[in-house]
């Protein structure tokens, strides 16, 4: 895939950019641990990409066991490392929301058409979404990005299949089938 500034990257949170803490949330910096490699990529990919956004579901505001407040501070403290580090997010979503009905709680569209909204040269068929699981996918595929999948919490999902475009370990590995 040849990437140059008018494509746009939209990285799921975590399974992706920190590790997934199974069965549980992220609920305050101390918790939060970059997966590896993320933050080597993330310069390199923003030298790549014309714009970086996250879209992350965070269903744990929504049951009340994080505050906004919480999760500003977390994604604050995560901008900061990976700044420093040369990187770049330009624009992090999320979904307070409970439930899956929720029109900006991924698979279903809110987020990006925000993000198009925010960005409007965000072009979708020059958009490629990264995330850990299937509804990350659908996400991207019915807004016709391409995909790649970072099987971090679920090896065992088959591939090929008809909602990933590609399947990469995590973003180091992304990085080598872009250029
Ligand atoms: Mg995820």
């Amino acid at each position: 895939m040849h990437i140059d500034a008018s494509w746009t990257l939209f990285l799921d949170r975590d399974g992706v950019i920190n590790n997934e803490i199974k069965d549980g949330y992220v609920l305050s910096w101390d918790m939060f641990r970059f997966e590896e490699g993320v933050l080597t990529a993330l310069p390199a990919l923003a030298a790549k990409f014309g714009r970086i956004v996250m879209v992350t579901n965070q269903r744990c505001i929504g049951r009340g066991l994080l505050t906004e407040k919480g999760l500003n501070d977390i994604h604050a403290n995560m901008l900061e490392v990976i700044t420093a580090q040369g990187g770049r997010i330009d624009k992090i979503y999320h979904c307070p929301d409970i439930d899956n009905d929720s029109p900006c709680r991924k698979p279903n569209e809110g987020m990006a058409v925000q993000a198009k909204a925010d960005f409007p040269e965000i072009d979708f068929s020059r958009s490629i979404m990264v995330g850990n699981t299937l509804s990350d996918m659908k996400f991207g595929k019915d807004k016709g990005m391409t995909t790649v999948f970072i099987p971090s919490t679920k090896p065992d999902l088959p591939f090929p299949h008809p909602l990933m475009d590609y399947r990469c370990k995590g973003l180091m590995e992304f990085l080598e089938i872009i250029q």
